[in-house]
């Protein structure tokens, strides 16, 4: 690799997704300070629905119109996010009976409803099987469970099976396929798998292969699709019954850090137009699933706090805010980073002045973990001032120890 494509960029990636207007951030239209005193609180998290929308838009503007899209609802589990991505995107991917009540109240269709996940309780199979949701099997015991489901509630147990593949996803900032997982079945077992599945009368409807997360590399991306979608043909000649639903995964990564930059989704439309067209021919039952948390939410979503305190020591200035990984653990850098870095972030009642220093943005819990901004150039900011964290859609507040410390709970808006 060249010395300049492994040279990374000092900055961030522009935040050109939220307007501004008179030196405010707009949620939506509305200005920061307005949006506040409307939740009443800080801190909270806000939502864009018109950004939510458009990326869903301008995703299937990129993709061919075969691919269906899904949302992995633990990214975000907001009941009104959901309910709104419910009418947009083609299915709703839930990982535990808690999500699948919240996608069903949601008004997703069952039908397009899949489960996964390496701990299925018996009971959460069950509720699986009698809401008529696809169930991405995971182990052995998983047949036993859902085949004693369907025979009790006389109906059919819809499923797919979870491959754990043979190869991993490069340049993934979570591998969640090869080598030894805990997540689906190792793709050596799969026939021996699909010939239980058989034998015990479940219905049997395709595969579903995740090879990891937070990709921003196209090419990495296609290979996982074509290694994927390869495995998948090998796999079909043992099943049971036509495979009516590959789901390729996802892993579409957003930019977090300085010097990465969004995803260039052109190749990765061109290389599912070219796994479609195979899938026509070869498989032609099969519908194209793509599955994706974080891309669809991401980026449309902002942590607000405000500066309850501004200090000085030795030299450095802090800025204390009214919440930190108590409510957003993942930009305190506690939630899966190797090395912490900063998050984007700005003070949304000041965008873009010009008057800057160079400060580090502290959460209120007694521990040094508990960083937002570690010594960031950001505008002058004085106490009631709100310090905006963005691409916080996604693994924010269902994935922080909001109990930690005893702080009051964050609030969640959808505008
Ligand atoms: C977590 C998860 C996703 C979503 O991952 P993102 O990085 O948010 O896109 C998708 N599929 C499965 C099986 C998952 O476990």
């Amino acid at each position: 690799m060249s010395a300049t494509a492994s040279r990374a960029l000092p900055f961030h990636a522009p935040m050109t997704q939220f307007a501004v207007a008179d030196g405010q951030l707009l949620v939506n239209g509305l200005p920061l300070e307005r949006l506040a005193a409307r939740v009443g609180q800080t801190p909270f998290y806000a939502y864009d629905r018109g950004l939510l929308t458009a990326r869903v838009a301008e995703l299937r503007a990129a993709l061919p119109a075969s691919i269906k899209l899904h949302y992995a609802m633990k990214a975000n589990p907001l009941p009104a996010v959901v309910g709104l991505l419910a009418g947009l995107v083609d299915g709703i991917d839930v990982a535990s009976a808690g999500e699948l009540k919240v996608a069903l109240d949601a008004g997703a269709d069952p039908q397009t409803i899949s489960f996964a996940g390496p701990g299925k309780r018996d009971a959460e199979l069950r509720q699986a099987v009698a809401a008529g949701v696809l169930v991405n099997v995971e182990s052995f015991r998983e047949v036993g469970v859902l085949a004693a489901a369907a025979g009790e509630l006389a109906c059919p147990a819809r499923v797919a099976v979870r491959v754990n593949p043979d190869f991993e996803l490069k340049s993934s900032g979570m591998k969640m396929g090869g080598g030894p997982k805990q997540f689906g079945v190792d793709a050596e077992l799969v026939p021996q798998l699909l010939a239980e599945i058989g034998a015990a009368g479940l219905q049997f409807e395709g595969f579903h292969l995740f090879a990891g997360s937070q990709n921003l590399k196209a090419e990495a991306i296609c290979e996982a699709q074509q290694k994927s979608w390869e495995l998948a043909r090998r796999l079909a000649e043992h099943a049971p019954a036509p495979v009516r639903f590959l789901n390729l995964g996802g892993g579409f990564g957003i930019p977090y850090f300085p010097g990465e930059q969004r995803l260039d989704m052109a190749p990765i439309g061109a290389n599912l137009a070219e796994l479609s067209a195979r899938a026509a021919a070869e498989m032609p039952q099969a519908e194209l699933v793509i599955e994706l948390g974080r891309y669809f939410v991401g980026e449309a979503g902002i942590y607000v706090t405000r500066v309850i305190d501004r200090k000085v020591s030795r030299g450095q200035t802090y800025l204390v805010v009214d919440g930190g990984l108590n409510h957003h653990l993942s930009a305190s850098g506690n939630f899966g980073q190797v090395i912490r870095k900063n998050y984007p972030v700005a003070i949304g009642n000041r965008m873009g002045a010009t008057d800057t220093e160079a400060v580090s943005v502290v959460g209120p819990l007694c521990t040094p973990l508990d960083l937002l901004a570690d010594r960031m150039e950001l505008p002058m900011a004085q106490l009631g001032d709100l310090v905006v964290v963005f691409q916080s859609g996604a693994y924010g507040a269902s994935a922080s120890p909001q109990a930690f410390l005893g702080h009051p709970p964050v609030t969640e808006v959808l505008v």
